[in-house]
């Protein structure tokens, strides 16, 4: 049995991503402080943790996941492959799981989230097939209750094309929060999108659409975007990897929408890189969005990592840092813009307030093992801490014994260069 959670009210002797060393007091769960680090308070009470090595970060969220989906990969081996294929090993899957099955994996799915760092997370829900729709949700929104207090989780009902708009309304009445779908599934993706917007209005809750999720095909995401204007609840659209390969000009005009209803937009870069560009296996495209116009422009940009370890993504650690990591290499985000899309611009687009490392933020922070956040997106060192609403959730060490090299002579070029 875990000790945690545990009240913290003070951080010492942490390093911020600009060098600076730092203690951070907290207020329940604010941050009500920031000084630099005297080094003196080494003292370790049970509500203060000495960080000396550790980098202090805003706590990472997940702005999508698929939580009632995550960890079946095993469970139902499927082949390789692509989107379509993807949904067909899934669905053929989903007639003999049970409400219990879909907590079981949820929850340990959640929890790897914890403890990699996220302290929020929106997890998308199918609404299946069957006698029993509901299911998944009965299931997710158990999860969402027992992990209250140590994570914030939404839960999003997944209404892919054939599933009825009586359903999407008997989740919403179950506890679900916000309405999703994916129209680009449809046959007639315009009328899919509008019935979605039209429940989410009527409702009056916000919505998360799996947008644009193909290399091709008319882009939805400017109607989207057209739909939820006038709206004051959240819009966010999740994928758009068609904005990845539009041509300047039509991204141009989409770009003009999306920000004139301030729609969030969320990469999931992990699971589109596996997903996307099977039909191209030479000179393979990248299934991202348009991050580099997105932000320049200075749209709302979030990433997740989306699937993990079922037939939409056979891989993926749980971590944000992972998804970071992706961001540099295959979306060539800088380090901050990375980190930023996993953590502030997660929250933005989910809705949450601002959290880390300032005052009057909420006190959802991340400590990682490291010297800076090139070290720390790259080793993505699992000692870590965590904390959410001002409580230690998480604590994972390291132990490292490597063989120590052999003691060299020194070369005369070597002697010369030390001389
Ligand atoms: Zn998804």
């Amino acid at each position: 049995m875990s000790s945690l959670p545990r009240h913290i009210s003070r951080l010492v002797n942490a390093t911020l991503p600009d060098g600076s060393r730092v203690d951070v007091t907290l207020n329940g769960s604010t941050v009500s402080s920031i000084v630099p680090a005297t080094g003196l308070d080494t003292a370790i009470n049970p509500d203060t943790l000495d960080l000396t090595g550790f980098l202090l970060l805003a706590a990472p969220a997940e702005p999508h996941a698929h939580l009632d989906k995550a960890l079946s990969w095993d469970l139902i081996n499927p082949p390789m492959g692509d989107l379509e294929l993807a949904i067909q090993s899934w669905h053929d899957y989903t007639e003999v799981m049970t409400m219990i099955s879909i907590a079981d994996r949820a929850r340990q799915a959640a929890l790897l989230l914890l403890r990699q760092g996220i302290t929020a997370v929106r997890t998308h829900v199918d609404l299946l097939a069957g006698d029993d729709p509901m299911r998944g949700v009965h299931a997710l929104v158990r999860v969402r209750d027992e992990l209250r207090g140590l994570m914030d989780i939404e839960l999003v009902a997944l209404a892919g094309p054939f599933v009825p708009s009586e359903h999407v309304d008997e989740a919403l009445d179950l506890g679900v929060d916000l309405v999703g779908g994916a129209p680009h599934l449809s046959e007639d993706p315009i009328a899919d999108l509008r019935r979605l917007v039209g429940i989410a209005e009527r409702r009056g809750v916000g919505s998360d659409i799996h947008t644009d999720e193909s290399l091709t095909g008319v882009p939805t995401l400017g109607e989207y975007a057209r739909l939820v204007r006038d709206w004051t609840a959240p819009a966010s659209a999740g994928h758009c990897v068609r904005l990845g390969t539009l041509e300047p000009n039509e991204l141009a005009a989409v770009i003009v929408e999306v920000l004139a209803s301030d729609i969030g937009i969320i990469s999931l870069p992990i699971t589109n890189l596996y997903l996307q560009g099977w039909q191209h296996p030479v000179g393979t495209p990248r299934g991202l969005t348009a991050l580099r116009a997105l932000l320049d422009a200075g749209v709302r940009v979030g990433a997740g990592a989306d699937n993990v370890r079922d037939p939409f993504n056979p891989v993926g650690r749980s971590d944000a840092l992972e998804t970071a990591s992706l961001l540099v290499s295959a979306g060539h985000l800088t380090l901050d813009e990375a980190y930023a899309a996993v953590s502030s611009g997660a929250r933005s687009v989910m809705s949450l307030p601002v959290a880390g490392v300032e005052v009057g933020a909420a006190a959802e922070l991340l400590a990682v093992r490291g010297t800076n956040l090139s070290d720390v997106v790259a080793n993505a060192s699992a000692d870590r801490f965590v904390i959410h609403a001002g409580r230690l959730v998480a604590h994972s060490t390291v132990t490292y014994d490597v063989a120590t090299p052999l003691q060299a002579v020194d070369s005369p070029a070597f002697l010369a260069e030390t001389r």
